[in-house]
């Protein structure tokens, strides 16, 4: 079986650290994980001990290879996926036989926020749409600063989320509401 990503060597069985049993490339590095070794895996190991992905963004490999690939398995074409959740590299996936190319490197940077345990999630039309919204989200975010300041829109980022976060929340902000609605009354008045 031929490296799909630099086709200069054939695929040798790897273990991937604390991961599945998988096919590596002695020459890019990448690593070809077929769905019946990760399922196996991710059946042996449980889902529950996954971190939650909010956080811990990941640096990006360096070596994100950029070209589509035959699919080793089956011989589809694999589709890059975005990941997301603060993870900037994009993976392939053969959407016919679910196996997954990585990249050398971007296994180990999928582990520190539990998104190896979910890698099967990054295909599905929900974790895409919510990828989506989260970066339009973030977008709207940074057009927002830019046009406030830096210092009011984190200010005002302050302010959002302690109003969210508080027990009475909607009573903060039917005051903070009145007051302001008070103070243009008064400000329109001649
Ligand atoms: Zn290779
Ligand atoms: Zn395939």
């Amino acid at each position: 079986m031929r490296c799909p990503s630099c086709k200069q060597r054939t695929l040798d069985p790897t273990e991937l650290a604390s991961g599945p049993s998988a096919l590596g490339c002695g020459g890019c590095g990448g690593v070809w994980i077929p769905s019946r070794s990760y399922w196996a895996w991710l059946e042996a190991r449980g889902d529950d001990e996954a971190p939650d992905a909010g956080d811990a963004p990941t640096a990006r490999p360096t070596d994100d290879s950029e070209h589509a690939k035959i699919c080793p398995d089956c011989g589809h074409l694999t589709i890059r996926y975005e990941v997301g959740a603060g993870v900037s590299f994009v993976v392939d996936h053969c959407d016919h036989c679910n196996g997954v190319w990585l990249d050398r490197r971007e296994w180990d940077a999928l582990v520190p926020a539990g998104l190896h345990a979910r890698l099967h999630h990054v295909f599905t039309s929900g974790w895409q749409a919510r990828r989506r919204r989260a970066e339009s989200e973030e977008r709207a975010d940074a057009r927002l600063a830019e046009d406030l300041g830096a210092e009011t829109f984190a200010e005002l980022e302050r302010v959002t989320a302690w109003i969210s976060s508080h027990p009475r929340s909607r009573t903060l902000l039917a005051h903070i509401r009145a007051s302001v609605e008070q103070t243009f009354r008064e400000a329109r008045r001649p």
